[in-house]
């Protein structure tokens, strides 16, 4: 059973059709006959992949650093996981799923998302990493990524493995295709 980490953010956003991307999304995970693992909240984009998932029969585990325990988890998880730490917790949704995906969020999914990405770029992580870009969301994040490979900072065969549709589906099926990329970090070292 493969497992798939949903970073998103913690409100619905302005556009409604995050909220519906996030529902979407946990279904597809379902279709594809996958679980979900997520930060555990019920709050915006984060309660509503959970939605998506379980109305459409897929396990939720829900990873949960105790700061937060009982304050805005969601009632229907599969399973509960609480960590001791926010690191903890991030190396714990790290080691239980099999690939990576980020909707619309703020700058805790950011962090997440980024931090994947570099665990990629070392080799620590051969897992696929993509985002749904949802009505153009992570179009300026993209450009400056972009930007990172103009000015030499990041490979950009990096760059390219990072997957981005506007599509879950065509997310999911890219991943089972997915190869990590082998080369050094580095550039004119
Ligand atoms: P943000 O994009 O800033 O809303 O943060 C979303 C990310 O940070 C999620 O993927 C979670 O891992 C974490 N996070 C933020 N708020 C919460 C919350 N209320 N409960 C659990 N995790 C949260």
């Amino acid at each position: 059973m493969k497992n798939i980490c949903v970073f998103c953010g913690s409100s619905p956003g302005a556009d409604p059709a995050y909220l519906q991307m996030a529902n979407k999304l946990g279904a597809e995970i379902a279709t594809h006959g996958y679980g979900l693992v997520y930060g555990s909240s019920n709050l915006g984009l984060m309660g509503e992949v959970a939605k998506g998932a379980l109305s459409s029969g897929a396990s939720v585990i829900g990873v949960l650093p105790k700061v937060f325990d009982g304050r805005v988890q969601h009632p229907d998880l599969t399973k509960l996981i609480v960590t001791d730490t926010m690191h903890q917790r991030k190396a714990k949704m790290f080691e239980i799923s099999d690939g990576f995906i980020a909707l619309p969020g703020g700058f805790g999914t950011f962090e997440e998302l980024l931090e994947i990405l570099t665990w990629s770029q070392i080799g620590y992580s051969s897992k696929p990493c993509g985002i749904l870009n949802v009505n153009g969301y992570y179009d300026g994040l993209l450009k400056f990524f972009d930007k990172s490979v103009e000015m030499r900072f990041v490979k950009s065969e990096h760059r390219k493995a990072i997957i981005v549709d506007t599509d879950p589906k065509m997310i999911l099926d890219k991943f089972e295709k997915y190869k990590p990329v082998k080369i050094d970090k580095w550039i004119d070292r």
